[in-house]
């Protein structure tokens, strides 16, 4: 008889046969008793919101702006929208919503200080070491760097958990053959939706852009249609607002009709069938069209406006002095990556360290690697 309260029987009567089912799991590394009420993924997710790293995406700006405004999104509140959005998708398609939640609260743990110029500076800084991945730091976050349990290092998460992050690290490989898990590629979906129109909505607020400017582009345009056809004319201050709104929703539903479309002939089928078949969620052909050129327009508009270049230069230059100062005297880094540094390059093991800080600390501690030359700077 199904049992509401078991999970395995919810997710039996719940999601679709080609969901990842908690009872398919392939474990942990390390073997833990499981759980009386909550499933592995579940549990998983409940690791990465209490992790020290998933706090810090609240000291990290998502598009770094120096001291532009409190109103843009941090890369916590970022993650939190990329949920709620991959949430949203997987229970209409009766995906694992566990699963789904664990990996849109990891996908971004491994971000370093300064947004997209700080992992330029990490990347360029470590070339001898194979240059620098949030994806792939992110699993060396939840294996190693985490410390919650007396026994191993890390989190010990589910094989499914960590191999939809490593999927997000090997991006390029994986982009042949078979297909990542739905779940993964729903995350991904949910996080570029989620950047594109808050990124939009920042630049509004902040005044690098206007509503004017962006109506050249046709997403834009479908977006404010809608608006108007649901409420009318509007004043700009509350338009910035709905746009963002019929932007995310106009793209989810998209997606949706498109993800039903191409899973209805795996009905009855699992997630390895769809996988081998190389299953991806893709736009409709308008709107992915719609979707590349609001991006390159805010690649060009936002991400390189001129009021940003000097606050970014001057904190890529930073971190790149850091970097060498750390590089010259690995004394200077807390006992935790000294020790790291017996075992790893050193530069592996600086830019570890440096990509965990949030953008304050690293400030804070950028000031006592320069102005003193003794003492090990704090650990985070
Ligand atoms: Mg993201």
């Amino acid at each position: 008889m199904i049992d509401l309260r078991r999970y395995a029987d919810r997710e039996h009567l719940l999601l679709a046969s080609y969901a990842m089912h908690s009872r398919d799991t392939g474990g942990r590394v390390h073997s833990e008793v499981s759980h009386p009420y909550r499933g592995p993924f579940a549990r998983d997710r409940d690791r990465i919101l209490h992790s020290s790293a998933f706090r810090r995406l609240s000291g990290k700006m998502q598009v770094f702006t120096g001291e532009m405004g409190i109103y843009h999104r941090t890369r916590l509140t970022h993650t939190f929208e990329v949920a709620s959005v991959a949430r949203t998708m997987a229970r209409v398609l009766r995906l694992n919503e566990d699963l789904t939640e664990a990996l849109a609260l990891m996908h971004d743990i491994g971000h370093p200080p300064f947004g997209h110029c700080g992992e330029d500076v990490l990347s360029h800084c470590m070339e001898s070491v194979g240059g620098f991945s949030h994806n792939g730091f992110a699993l060396v976050i939840v294996e190693q760097l985490e410390q919650r349990y007396a026994s191993f290092p890390g989190l010990n998460l589910s094989r499914e958990t960590l191999a939809g992050q490593d999927v997000r690290a090997h991006k390029a490989e994986a982009a042949v053959g078979r297909s990542p898990v739905l779940e993964v590629q729903l995350v991904d979906a949910a996080d570029s939706i989620a950047y594109d129109a808050h990124d939009v909505d920042d630049a509004l607020q902040m005044g690098l852009l206007s509503i004017e400017e962006l109506s050249e582009l046709a997403v834009i345009r479908r977006a404010l249609e809608r608006t108007r056809g649901r409420h009318g004319l509007l004043p700009k201050s509350q338009l910035r607002q709905l746009l963002v709104h019929e932007l995310i929703d106009l793209q989810v539903g998209d997606l949706l009709e498109q993800a039903v479309e191409a899973l209805r002939p795996f009905a009855g089928h699992d997630t390895a069938s769809v996988s081998e078949a190389g299953l991806r969620f893709c736009h409709s052909d308008a709107i992915g069209f719609e979707r590349r050129e609001l991006e390159s327009f805010l690649f060009n508009a936002v991400y390189r406006h001129e009021r940003l270049i000097p606050v970014r230069r001057a904190a890529s230059d930073r971190l790149e002095t850091m970097f060498r100062v750390l590089v010259q005297n690995p004394s200077r880094m807390p006992l935790r990556f000294r020790q790291r540094a017996e075992s790893n390059p050193i530069e592996s093991v600086v830019g570890e360290y440096i990509a965990g800080m949030t953008d304050a600390f690293c400030d804070t501690q950028f000031g006592y690697a320069v102005e003193s030359s003794t003492g090990p700077l704090a650990d985070w």
